[in-house]
């Protein structure tokens, strides 16, 4: 496993970050995980934007800037044979020589992190029986569309998941879906297609992107607009959308079956096209 760091290539057992990175103390950095196909790297331009845009978001300048992202994730898929995989990106503030909250404490280059993932393929198996999701509070902080590895929330939410058998938990506030703790969410009901709108509650996933424009241009409707609780619970299909997920049915909802407990037709559909898109 070829990682890379600050500059360098080398084992990734032997890519270390000082104990005063504020990656490390305050979770004070961005990161990106994007998946590749048989070698290619897929919605590529897409994930650097959003990088960028992370960047921006915090105030931290591109160490990378304009063309380097492309070339290290090329890099990186080399140097560990390509194939399917996921390549983890990740920027963080940098090491000071003490722990100070402020942001401007931090004079010194940013620490810039990548690696590989083996990625197997999604057992047909598991999208035919489709998976199980709970319903939880969304306890995450304001800004979720900040791709931040401040993701305490959103681990202990996976680990409520886990404990309660389902693979997901779908989070709400104030009384609507605003996404799945690693997921963006899409619901079927009353015959449409629809999607939360982004909004700060909400990470811009690239998947969610691919899906929107894959049903526009096959002229499947669907709704950007407000999901209520009640609907959620009351949908035909639900699915989960990411870059390792790609579009993944949820059959099951707090125990209860969703629509009639099987991926839903409209799922089948789009995950054709989101297969065809991955794979061209
Ligand atoms: N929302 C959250 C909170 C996530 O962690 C992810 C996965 N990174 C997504 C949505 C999906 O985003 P993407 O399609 O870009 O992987």
């Amino acid at each position: 496993d070829t990682a890379y760091l600050n500059g360098r290539f080398l084992p990734l057992a032997d890519a270390q970050v000082p104990v005063l990175d504020r990656g490390f103390l305050f979770g004070d950095a961005v990161y990106e995980v994007i998946p590749v196909y048989t070698g290619r790297a897929y919605a590529l331009a897409d994930h650097i934007h959003r990088l960028d845009r992370s960047l921006r978001s915090i105030g931290l300048a591109d160490p990378l800037a304009p063309d380097g992202w492309s070339d290290l994730v090329n890099d990186l898929i080399a140097r560990n044979g390509g194939g399917d995989m996921a390549v983890y990106l990740q920027v963080t503030r940098g090491a000071p020589s003490r722990r100070d909250h402020r942001p401007a404490s931090a004079t010194g280059p940013a620490t810039v992190v990548g690696f590989c993932q083996t990625r197997s393929p999604i057992a047909e198996s598991l999208l035919e029986q489709g998976i199980a999701a709970v319903v939880r509070d969304d306890t995450r902080w304001a800004r979720c569309d900040i791709k931040s590895t401040a993701l305490l929330a959103n681990v202990l939410l996976a680990g409520d998941a886990h404990a309660n058998d389902a693979n997901e938990a779908i989070l709400v506030r104030d009384g609507r879906l605003t996404e799945g703790a690693s997921s963006n969410v899409f619901v079927v009901s009353g015959g449409t297609l629809a999607t939360p709108p982004l909004e700060a509650a909400i990470l811009p996933g690239i998947t969610r992107a691919r899906v929107l424009s894959l049903a526009a241009a096959n002229d499947i409707p669907v709704a950007q607009r407000r999901v209520e609780t009640g609907e959620l619970r009351a949908a035909d299909e639900i699915w989960l959308t990411s870059s390792t997920r790609e579009i993944f049915p949820v059959t099951r909802l707090d125990g209860e079956p969703v629509g009639h407990g099987r991926p839903g037709a409209l799922w089948t559909r789009l995950r054709a096209l989101l297969q065809a898109d991955t794979h061209d």
